[in-house]
């Protein structure tokens, strides 16, 4: 409880960010303080949404999912793979399109990083509609991977994300209103 009270004390919440209206979560001061590093590590593995023996790998969002994913995955003993932005990665890829509150955005993963039947945990900073996390669970099904579950550090509340996901074990760290 104490933990978690400096993880939050450590968030900074910026209104107007990126955009006029909306309120940024900013993780980045959690990463910088060595003792919150530490308990985010620790509280994200007690948090699994299933054991860890039956995860292969742990799958990360670009950008923010890419700071703790590949931590979480060494501290856990499995594998790293990086669900990038559009056109970062050579070929052959996956892709997956889905919509944005403005426009569309793409995710794609090396097709070869994931292999059939592994079980996969999602994890990302924040979710917010599940449209990404969504977008990701589409990725990995379409590689012939099988979706663990999702771990999350932060779930805004209202928006009820959560419940687009679907019927897969999730955990988030935090609730932010
Ligand atoms: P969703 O697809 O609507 O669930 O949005 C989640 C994605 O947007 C995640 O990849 C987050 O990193 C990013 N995101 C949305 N809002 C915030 C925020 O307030 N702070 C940090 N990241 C955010």
């Amino acid at each position: 409880e104490e933990d978690a009270q400096y993880l939050v004390s450590l968030i900074r919440s910026v209104p107007n960010f990126p955009k006029e209206g909306i309120l940024f979560r900013d993780f980045m001061p959690v990463f910088a303080d060595a003792r919150a590093l530490q308990i985010l590590m620790r509280a994200l593995e007690a948090a699994l949404p299933v054991p860890a023996d039956d995860i292969d790998a742990v799958a990360g969002l670009e950008a923010r999912g890419f700071l703790f994913g590949p931590a979480l995955a060494a501290h856990l003993g499995k594998g790293f793979v990086a669900v990038r932005k559009a056109g970062k990665l050579p070929p052959e890829t996956v892709s997956e399109s889905y919509s944005l509150e403005y426009g569309e955005a793409t995710i794609e993963v090396e097709s070869d990083a994931i292999k059939p039947g592994e079980r996969v945990l999602i994890v990302d900073d924040l979710i917010a509609t599940g449209g990404s996390a969504k977008a990701a669970r589409q990725l990995v099904t379409a590689c012939g991977g099988t979706v663990a579950g999702f771990s999350f550090v932060m779930e805004l509340e209202g928006l009820d994300g959560i419940a687009e996901l679907g019927d897969y074990p999730t955990s988030s760290l935090l609730r932010m209103p």
